[in-house]
């Protein structure tokens, strides 16, 4: 057997474990992440929208979290853009979510409350203020509240740029070939099994995504990360009718710079299947014509189909029970994108001094 070695290893070569493998490879700690497929970010960190929400309705410290996260894009783009020559096509054109009637407008200008409340920007607008920002909004709706802080960018773009900053930083990635075990002594892992190497680290991170519970289950610690399927279609306008990502009906519209417009997603918790369905696409269809008939006319170019990360309260970040040199970074469902600057920075510096910026105990692995 050959052997390999580094002061952490990280399984898992999506945009969570390229983020933090970018984080420790900048504080020249040397990095070796194990990635099963052939390439780096082809599970959910492809298929996602990219959105970057600064409205993910759930209790503090969570919002703290998005918060935090959302507010590094900006350096972290024009770094990496740097470092790399990749430009990850940040947008912060905000979100502008539409309302049909008054049980949802009670929902809206509610939530808008409580952003403001836990300190971002949200606006209430007329139907005629939401006309004036964006035209081809349907003529039915009855207001909108925009949260102008939120942007999207091209995920693919990031996880690329990640892994690649991370290279240039001297990390290591072994693709093609899934970890398939641990080897441990009393409450430390000490090495990885992959294909025919074992691979020797100080410290172990499991970014597995939705497969993550199936390697803490190895370590004898089953932690619940499960799949939940999330559908996309890809349309194309010329010219583009949207400037910012439009919400309504259960979806989102999320205008790309090249004309395309994405439509997102639905929510199923179906296991490993990524199939994609009729009535998946027919659902987002519909509900993308009521916001905005003109969509009928749009070029279908495409539908593809991701697994999320789901933990019950997710993330979960912090050590595994039980294991004093293993870290879970998981469970970011529908905000991996959003949260992959923070958790990269976090966990870095777990790892490093045991001391991270903002306490991780709310998101311990349990
Ligand atoms: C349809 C859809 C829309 C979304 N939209 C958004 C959005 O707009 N904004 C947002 O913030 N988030 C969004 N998300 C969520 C976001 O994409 C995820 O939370 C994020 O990508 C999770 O990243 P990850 O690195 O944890 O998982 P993944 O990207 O799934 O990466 C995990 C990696 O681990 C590898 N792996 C698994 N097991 C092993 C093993 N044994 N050995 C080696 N490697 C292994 C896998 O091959 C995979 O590459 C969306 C997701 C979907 C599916």
């Amino acid at each position: 057997m050959n052997s390999k070695n580094a002061d952490v290893v990280i399984i898992g070569g999506g945009i969570i474990g390229c983020a933090i493998a970018y984080e420790l490879s900048k504080q020249n700690v040397s990095v070796i992440v194990i990635e099963k497929a052939s390439r780096v970010g082809t599970e959910a960190s492809w298929a996602g929208a990219g959105i970057l929400t600064s409205h993910a309705s759930t209790h503090e410290p969570y919002p703290e979290l998005c918060r935090a996260s959302l507010a590094m894009y900006p350096n972290l783009a024009s770094e990496i853009k740097d470092k790399t020559d990749i430009d990850i096509e940040l947008i912060r054109s905000g979100t502008l979510s539409v309302y049909f009637d008054e049980t949802e407008a009670l929902g809206l200008v509610g939530l808008a409350e409580r952003r403001v409340n836990r300190g971002f920007t949200a606006e209430v607008l007329t139907p005629e203020q939401t006309w004036q920002l964006e035209p081809a909004v349907s003529k039915s709706i009855a207001g909108a509240v925009l949260f102008p802080e939120d942007g999207h960018v091209r995920n693919p773009k990031m996880v690329t740029a990640l892994a690649k900053g991370a290279s240039k930083n001297g990390a290591r990635f072994v693709l093609g070939n899934a970890v398939t075990g641990f080897v441990r002594e009393n409450e430390r892992v000490v090495r990885v099994i992959v294909n025919s190497e074992t691979i020797h680290a100080n410290n172990f991170v499991i970014a597995a995504g939705c497969w993550s519970g199936q390697l803490t289950s190895m370590l004898e610690c089953p932690i619940s990360v499960s799949p939940a399927k999330g559908q996309i279609v890809l349309l194309e306008t010329m010219p583009p009718i949207f400037q910012r990502t439009i919400d309504g009906l259960g979806i989102y519209i999320v205008p790309r710079t090249d004309g395309k417009i994405l439509l997102g997603a639905t929510v199923e918790h179906v296991g490993y299947d990524k199939t994609p369905t009729l009535e998946g696409v027919k659902q987002m269809i519909d509900a993308a014509v009521v916001i905005a008939p003109e969509l009928a006319e749009s070029k279908f170019v495409q539908t593809w189909t991701g697994l999320r990360p789901y933990y019950r309260s997710g993330p979960c970040l912090g050590y595994l029970p039980g294991y004093e040199n293993v870290v879970l970074a998981s469970g970011h469902y529908k905000n991996g994108i959003l949260l992959a600057p923070i958790t990269g920075k976090l966990i870095a510096e777990l790892l490093i001094s045991r001391k991270p910026s903002l306490s991780l105990e709310p998101f311990a692995p349990v």
